[in-house]
């Protein structure tokens, strides 16, 4: 049998290890803490350091891995996105990250429709590249942007609609794997198997056959049972026969082995057709235990789905301004009080007519159970899509709970027959309130798991009542004959209850399957065979010993800084937390590691990640990384530089400050703003350089250098003699390569007077059609074209303009130089790291809006950095309340004249276009939902169908494009999507609000790309 290792005291010389792989592969090691400590979680609540973290580049640099490792004694832990939930991707290892280099699809047979992959291939990009063919692999998981094949091999994945479906061990028909000792072999049917896999294979039938009875006493007769390995193969348990032919596939034995049996090269995988049709029927229901209990009549009518929805979710959605429109949709009577639960009802298929037919016998079903008329119809393909995304965020804003009570998933996924569920999630129910918590459920009714998770805190008496539950859980499961675990795998976190499940002699068994696989326990030990207490604090990620170093942040964190009631979820006073670090520690550990951020989808984050595909490049590594720094858990001696060290520096390096993840990451996580933080400690360290001041400062001297004749041409010459731009590079570290804006000699403040039909008191404009518009440094300076423009489009709808200017109530009819007379939103200061200056700058800002805001004046802006400062950076800054004010008052030009459109308030009467329009989003634009309002106003231009460009950053990012050293890893987020999307159009206009996309985008294509206050103007 195994030997339990104990891997606090592995003794392991990793400096000889990376040696041997830095001279023996291709691929990347990493051994210093911070490197490690980004690998050291998932999506769990363990935390433990890797040995050394390896990605390797070729198929031969896994191999010799495994070696090294074996013949050095370091455990050997794969690893695919890392979105685990029990620990399986934590461990003193060498972990192996597969999911950088091994994505590709290595054979595609449409006629047999199975598909070859490696193992880190994202399971979204494998059914992007099927579509085009009407297939799919359909273990649909919710973490399907991240979720990689071999990770999904390794949990056993299961998908929403495993009922039709399966989960992963249905859906694998072979697996290609290293064994421990480094050969590789071929799992698939038994009975054409050879080889060690052949031996491998009649060892396992013999254990089999001699547990028979056991087997089929202990295993769990649930289509949702993951927990061991499956070693009944040989004689199926599942609900849902493992293959089609009843014969036996060797590689269901690896499938949910959590990489402790062998190491995944390829797997090849059953695909399915794409159904053409989808409907949906939404059942309301007045009482959760009604709902649960009529699982077991709906399953009968054969959907694809049934999917939890309950009360708490209905109302987190209701209340947000986004969701409400579409989570009423679902609802009988929107006006009636919220139903206690909803059940979505997917039935999909070839053809429309017989999933309709299926709808109606969902209706009848009801009313035969006493509920007639509780079912919405919803046979339109968009509101069901709408309405998936709506239960998946419910999710989200459940997750973005603040203070240190957490939602824990450790019995999330306990697996019942359906129709005991209704007894099973009461009973459950009454045990959180037992151990003052709550419970909110959703998820797949359809296969008896439901998602519930308590809100305890880990730090505290967390591990007590987690065992506690834990226990009582188990014996509701055992009592109801499910499943333990039933969807996200055993890990650290259900390993000790895998011998409860299947008794001594399976357990026994499977650690016999252990050793003959591997018998010097290299692969992932602690995980299925002797695992670890669930409740050990010393694998927790928040220990009773965590501890935050005490340090005061430059911007405001207090509304972070607070605790949360486990049961109503209300949180204390912002400030009242006991954060030492006043706030930050608890923003940055919002960070629950679930990799939401490694995605490639339409929207935005994280665009370092989606060109690099570097952990530490992705916010999840940023937030690990300071997580450890502020908890003192990176090799520092000292704790005053952990914020500003040279370690954060590494992974702050190609943050772009975009904002994406502050609108999408699940929990919130604000890195732009961290950045921040991290930018003003590590200046303070380091010092600015010249490139910092010239960035900084440009709004006080754009004034001087315009105002000097002849300067703004001699300036320009840097962008035609190379030789200057070059050496301007050599000082400064702005890449010759690049254009810099064009110096002029008139600008929007060199004629004082023409301003002065702009200046207006709050008073006076409350009397008007009064608007604010904000002229920043760019436009002011270098495109004033824009700000005239907008004045043009707001004077022709009859507003009064009132243009902030510090000379306005003496000095606005002189004709003095105007240089530092302008307010400024301070953002350049803020990129530099200079927060004072920042505040100091935006803080006159503050003062001269706050009577305009005050009085519910419009507040206006073209650059939408500068507009967004407003409503995000100056709220944590201490400005108070007037900066909540003018941040509920600030807006782009389209959003003010999309809102006066829709308000009915004005009609913009726009001459046709003569060419269609591309529109690309500002990332901050993106961040701040306002870019519909821009498309919107586009579609009132006949003939303009407008086009919105899915894009993410587009790379330029401030003054980060501009940047000697980021050059290249600018243009390759440009090249994602946005560059060729533009070639591509040829003969459209290209809207772009941003300043900085505009230079990218001319200066990637050669194309002029507007503002949109341009175009408005130009069919005026
Ligand atoms: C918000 C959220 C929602 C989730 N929803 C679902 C869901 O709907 N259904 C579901 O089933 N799970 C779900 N999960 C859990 C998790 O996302 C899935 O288990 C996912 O399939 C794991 O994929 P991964 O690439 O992140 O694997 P990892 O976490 O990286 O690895 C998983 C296991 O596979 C092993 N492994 C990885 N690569 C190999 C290899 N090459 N060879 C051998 N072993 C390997 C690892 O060692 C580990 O034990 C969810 C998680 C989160 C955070
Ligand atoms: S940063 Fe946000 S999206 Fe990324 S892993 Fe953390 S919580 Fe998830
Ligand atoms: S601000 Fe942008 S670049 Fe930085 S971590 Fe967030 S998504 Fe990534």
């Amino acid at each position: 049998m195994n030997k339990p290792l104990d891997l606090k005291e592995l003794m392991v010389d990793r400096a000889a290890l990376a040696k041997r792989l830095r001279q023996e592969t291709s691929g990347e090691v990493m051994t210093d803490s911070a490197s490690r400590g980004r690998y050291a979680t998932d999506a769990s609540i363990y935390q433990a350091m890797p040995v050394a973290v390896f990605v390797p580049k070729t198929a031969e640099d896994i191999a010799t891995a495994i070696q090294i490792a074996a013949e050095l004694g370091v455990p050997v832990l794969p690893r695919g996105g890392g979105t685990s939930q029990c620990g399986q991707t934590t461990g003193a290892a060498l972990v192996i990250d597969n999911s950088k280099y091994f994505r590709n699809i290595l054979d595609l047979n449409l006629d047999k429709a199975y598909v070859e992959v490696e193992p880190g291939m994202v399971l979204d990009h494998l059914n992007g590249s099927l579509k085009q063919h009407g297939l799919w692999y359909p273990v649909d998981v919710s973490t399907a942007g991240q979720a990689t094949i071999g990770g999904m091999a390794g949990n056993n994945s299961c998908g929403s609609r495993s009922i039709a479906y399966g989960n992963m061990v249905h859906n694998v028909l072979g697996i290609n794997a290293w064994l421990a000792n480094g050969q590789i072999a071929e799992f698939g049917n038994y009975a054409n198997s050879s080889g060690v896999a052949k031996q491998l294979g009649d060892f396992v039938k013999g254990l089999a056959t001699t547990l028979q009875p056991e087997i089929e006493t202990h295993f769990p007769k649930v289509l949702r049972r993951v927990a061991g390995y499956n070693l009944d193969i040989f004689h199926p348990q599942s609900e849902l026969p493992y293959t089609q032919d009843g014969s036996v596939n060797l590689s269901h034995l690896l499938v949910g082995s959590e990489g402790t049996l062998a190491y995944f090269k390829s797997l090849k995988l059953k695909l399915a057709p794409l159904p053409k049709y989808k409907v949906l029927g939404i059942v309301n229901f007045a009482s959760f235990y009604k709902a649960m209990d009529s699982a077991q009549h709906i399953v009968k009518l054969g959907p694809t789905a049934v999917e939890l929805v309950d009360r708490t979710m209905i109302d987190l959605a209701r209340s947000n301004p986004s969701f409400k429109k579409t989570i009423e949709t679902a609802l009988i009577d929107h006006t009636a009080q919220t139903p206690e639960a909803i059940l979505l009802v997917e039935f999909s298929g070839e053809a429309h007519a017989p999933l309709l037919e299926k709808l109606k016998a969902l209706e009848e079903l009801m009313g035969d159970l006493g509920l007639a008329g509780s079912v919405v119809p919803m046979p339109d393909a968009n509101l069901q899509k709408n309405l998936w995304e709506v239960r998946k965020a419910g999710l989200n804003i459940m997750m973005s709970l603040k203070g240190d009570g957490k939602p824990v998933s450790f019995i999330e996924d306990c697996a019942v027959p359906l129709e005991s569920l209704a007894d099973y999630t009461q009973a459950l129910t009454d045990v959180f309130s037992k151990y003052g918590s709550r419970g909110t459920w959703y998820a797949h009714a359809s296969v008896g798991t439901l998602h519930v998770r308590p809100i305890l805190d880990m730090r505290r008496d967390g591990a007590q009542k987690m065992r506690a539950v834990a226990e009582e859980a188990s014996a509701l499961v055992r009592k109801y004959k499910g499943a333990y675990s039933g969807e996200h795998g055993d890990g650290l976190c259900r390993g000790e209850w895998i011998s409860w499940q299947f008794g001594p002699k399976i357990t026994e068994a499977l650690a016999e399957i252990k050793t003959a696989f591997d018998p010097k326990g290299l692969f992932n030990p602690g995980k299925i065979i002797n695992p670890p207490k669930m409740d050990d604090a010393s694998n927790f990620r928040f220990p009773p010993s965590y501890k935050v170093i005490p340090l005061q942040p430059a911007l405001d964190w207090s509304a972070w800084n607070v605790q949360n009631n486990p049961v109503t979820e209300e949180t204390s006073a912002p400030g009242t937390g006991g954060d030492p670090a006043m706030g930050l520690a608890k923003a940055v550990e919002m960070c629950n590691n679930n990799g939401h951020c490694r995605k490639f989808d339409a929207e935005v984050m994280c665009p370092s990640y989606r060109v690099t595909r570097d952990e530490k490049h992705l916010t999840r590594g940023r937030a690990n990384t300071l997580r450890l720094a502020l908890s003192n858990q990176l090799d520092m001696k000292d704790e005053s530089s952990q914020l500003g060290s040279d370690a954060i520096k590494e992974v702050m390096e190609l943050c772009v400050s975009c904002k994406a993840c502050r609108r999408e990451c699940p929990t919130g996580v604000d890195m732009a703003k961290m950045k921040i933080e991290f930018l003003s400690a590590y200046k303070k360290r380091v010092g600015h350089s010249l490139r910092d001041v010239a960035v900084a400062y440009l709004p006080k001297y754009a004034g001087t250098i315009s105002s000097i004749p002849l300067l703004p041409a001699l300036l320009n010459l840097r962008n035609h003699i190379a030789p200057i731009a070059k050496l301007q590079e050599w000082i400064m570290g702005i890449s010759a390569q690049r254009s810099l804006p064009i110096w002029k000699s008139k600008t929007f403040w060199s004629n004082p007077k023409a301003i002065t039909p702009y200046q207006y008191s709050a008073d006076e404009l409350s009397k008007q059609k009064g608007v604010v518009l904000l002229a920043d440094t760019f436009n002011a300076y270098f495109e004033d074209e824009n700000l005239m423009a907008a004045i043009k489009v707001l004077t022709a709808a009859g507003y009064q303009i009132h243009i902030p200017h510090k000379s306005q109530s003496k000095a606005a009819n002189t004709e003095q130089n105007t240089c530092s007379k302008e307010f400024c939103c301070g953002r350049t200061y803020l990129a530099a790291g200079m927060v004072d200056k920042a505040k100091e700058t935006l803080g006159e800002l503050v003062n001269h809006l706050a009577p305009y805001a005050g009085k519910n004046i419009p507040i206006i802006g073209l650059e939408p950095s500068c507009l967004f400062t407003l409503k995000d950076e100056a709220l944590v800054m201490g400005f108070g309340e007037r900066a909540v004010t003018i941040s509920q008052h600030a807006q782009l030009l389209e959003e003010f004249l999309a809102n006066e459109v829709k308000a009915g308030k004005l009609n913009l009467n726009l001459k046709a276009a003569s060419k269609p329009v591309l529109f690309h989003g500002h990332c901050h634009q993106k961040s701040f939902a306002a870019v519909t309002p821009a498309m919107e106003l586009l579609k009132l231009i006949p003939n303009a169908e407008p086009k919105l460009i899915e894009s993410s950053c587009c790379g330029m990012a401030g003054s980060f494009g501009y940047e000697a050293e980021h050059i290249e890893v600018s243009k390759q987020m440009a090249e994602a999507s946005l560059l060729p999307s533009i070639r591509k159009s040829p003969d459209s206009w290209v809207v772009a609000d941003g300043t900085s996309c505009r230079h990218q985008i001319a200066d990637g294509t050669q194309r002029e790309a507007v503002h949109i206050a341009k175009i408005l103007a130009a069919h005026l």
